[in-house]
């Protein structure tokens, strides 16, 4: 076995003042839920400020391992190391030599620029850091004439750490950054079958938050598939944020009464209004602090600044709207690298794609929305409660629908 631990960098969260320790907490036990679906035993835990992943079982897949790091939020990088047990110095350099070279093989190497960094925190190991870094080079150079130190920016970091035992590492794999799920709370996602809002999702589940959702459906307009569609995505998203509970809503007679009373130019917006209101309404009833829409500024009519306030109105928990200021080709990057694009792009029919105006209003004005709905007089606030009675919760994980 190359690698018998890893060191968890992470950034942010090491400088929450007296909260560090509430953030390195949430980290370790997200960690820990994300390592249970490897093969092999892990123990996860916090020692002199940093955190770690000690292998304790025979045999596990290194693959596995550091792609269910990924997908933990907080961690900026991984480093798989190798332990020795105290060794004198004769020893040790061999071992970093031959570690090195499997690190870095011969292809590799050409040109490469490394800097030894020890750490001695065992203050009775003979040699002292700066011995030990000065000799560690020598021995590398000379095993690798090929390769050259560089103090100020080397390419290769060599650590050796002398503790209880000796770790070293040389390479740190990129984590996905951000905070640990959950360690902002909740937040309630309206949740398309588009492109936008599974990465609006993923991003603000990034900062920390843990994801309800909610979905719009319109049957038979929209089909069963086009559910499935949304279960799938949510699916996707989870294998980063934990299970999902999906909240599906039936909008169907909510949409066709919008449709009969209201000008249609201005349907797209009174239709997200009430969207809005009935996931606020959930996420008041889930105890969600926020909303989280994938809207992008003049994306299309009902995303212009003024249809945002038109929008924006109806709520009063905080909407986050994470793609504001991303153009489309960014957001499409972003849903490639977290897998929900491929979903996103099939050509199944959403809600929104139904009633849609020719020529939607871009400068709606609030008074007039206001106004106009006031035609559809106290039976839509029945349909409001209606639509929430028909809420089916579905729990979604990675592997799909769980109920
Ligand atoms: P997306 O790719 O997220 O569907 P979009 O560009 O199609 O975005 P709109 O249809 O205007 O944009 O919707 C804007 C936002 O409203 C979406 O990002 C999503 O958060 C929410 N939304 C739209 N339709 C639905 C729906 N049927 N169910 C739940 N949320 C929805
Ligand atoms: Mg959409």
């Amino acid at each position: 076995m190359r690698y018998q631990s890893f060191l968890i960098k992470y950034a942010e969260i090491g400088i929450k003042g007296k909260n560090r320790n509430f953030f390195e907490e949430s980290l370790v036990q997200q960690m820990k839920i994300a390592l249970h679906r490897c093969e092999g035993k892990f123990r996860v835990y916090r020692f002199s400020g940093r955190v770690f992943v000690a292998v304790d079982s025979a045999h596990y897949d290194f693959d596995e391992v550091v792609g269910a790091l990924q997908h933990v939020f907080g961690i900026v990088g991984i480093c798989p190391m190798q332990i020795q047990d105290v060794i004198p110095y004769e020893e040790l350099q061999e071992k970093v030599v031959q570690f090195f070279g499997e690190e870095y093989p011969e292809q590799t190497r050409k040109g490469l620029t490394f800097k030894v960094h020890c750490r001695r925190l065992a203050k009775n190991y003979p040699m002292d850091s700066q011995e030990i870094n000065a000799a560690l080079g020598e021995a590398l150079l000379g095993a690798y004439p090929e390769t050259a130190v560089d103090v100020h920016e080397p390419k290769v970091m060599v650590h050796v750490e002398i503790r209880e035992r000796i770790y070293l590492y040389t390479h740190t794999i990129p984590g996905a950054g951000g905070l640990p799920v959950g360690s902002g709370g909740k937040a309630m996602l309206l949740l398309s079958g588009g492109i936008d809002s599974p990465v609006a999702g993923w991003m603000m589940a990034r900062r920390g938050l843990k994801l309800d959702a909610v979905y719009f459906n319109a049957p038979p307009y929209t089909s069963e598939r086009a559910l499935q569609k949304v279960v799938d995505l949510a699916a996707t998203v989870s294998a980063y944020t934990g299970p999902i509970y999906l909240h599906n809503i039936n909008f169907t007679e909510i949409q066709l009464y919008i449709y009969e009373k209201c000008p249609h130019d201005e349907l797209t917006i009174i239709m997200r209004r009430y969207m809005m209101r009935i996931a606020e309404a959930i996420a008041r009833k889930t105890e969600c602090g926020a909303l989280i829409t994938g809207e992008s500024l003049g994306q299309v009519a009902s995303q212009t600044m003024r249809s945002l306030e038109c929008t924006n109105a109806v709520c009063t928990l905080p909407v986050f709207r994470p793609l504001i200021g991303n153009d489309k080709e960014e957001i499409i990057g972003i849903s490639k690298k977290i897998g929900t694009y491929d979903t996103s792009i099939l050509p199944y029919e959403d809600c929104c794609t139904i009633f849609v105006a020719k020529h939607p209003v871009t400068k709606p004005i609030l008074d007039v929305i206001a106004r106009h709905e006031h035609n559809l007089d106290e039976k839509i606030d029945e349909m409001v409660e209606r639509a929430l009675e028909t809420d089916e919760v579905i729990i979604v994980d990675r592997d799909g629908r769980k109920n």
